[in-house]
């Protein structure tokens, strides 16, 4: 039940950007499993600690994940590695992650995004980037875990394997 509502919030926030669909009927009524809506998530995060910690969590429940610790290296991973979710710092070394949407978005690329930052998102950028979702550090990791896994998550899931 937990799962059908979960599907239809989902639904109804509905993600313009995504261009996502999940595997979400097939798996309706299944609580064994983690059904992501994405599979290769981009970590772009100068923090390792907290990189390692998202990235071992993701790869854990099957999603591809690639890191990147400078706004420079999320653009060229975007290109290359050609992620469906982007976690992204906005405090990073050379510039920050609004930039890197910015660029992103010259270069007809933009890949949907959920915000990461440990100062309150600046609004006016979010009302221009419109990321998916803002997680303020710091967060449970199973926050974390909801966003990117919507669909079929449940608490003895989130039990396992958790790094927070
Ligand atoms: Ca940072």
């Amino acid at each position: 039940m937990d799962t059908l509502i979960n599907i239809h919030a989902r639904q109804e926030t509905g993600d313009r950007n995504s261009g996502v669909t999940t595997a979400a009927t097939e798996t309706a009524g299944s609580d064994r499993l983690a059904v992501a809506a994405y599979r290769r998530v981009l970590i772009v995060e100068d923090e390792a600690t907290l990189r390692r910690a998202m990235a071992r969590n993701l790869t854990g429940r099957g999603l591809a994940v690639s890191e990147a610790e400078s706004a420079e290296a999320a653009v060229d991973a975007v290109t290359h590695d050609r992620p469906d979710l982007i976690l992204l710092d906005i405090n990073l070394p050379d510039r920050t992650g609004w930039d890197v949407l910015r660029d992103l978005r010259r270069r007809q690329t933009e890949v949907p995004t959920i915000v990461i930052s440990a100062v309150r998102a600046n609004a006016s950028r979010m009302e221009e980037f419109h990321p998916l979702a803002y997680l303020p550090k710091p967060f449970p990791i199973e926050a974390l875990l909801r966003l990117v896994f919507p669909c079929s998550i449940g608490r003895r899931e989130l039990g396992q394997n958790d790094d927070s």
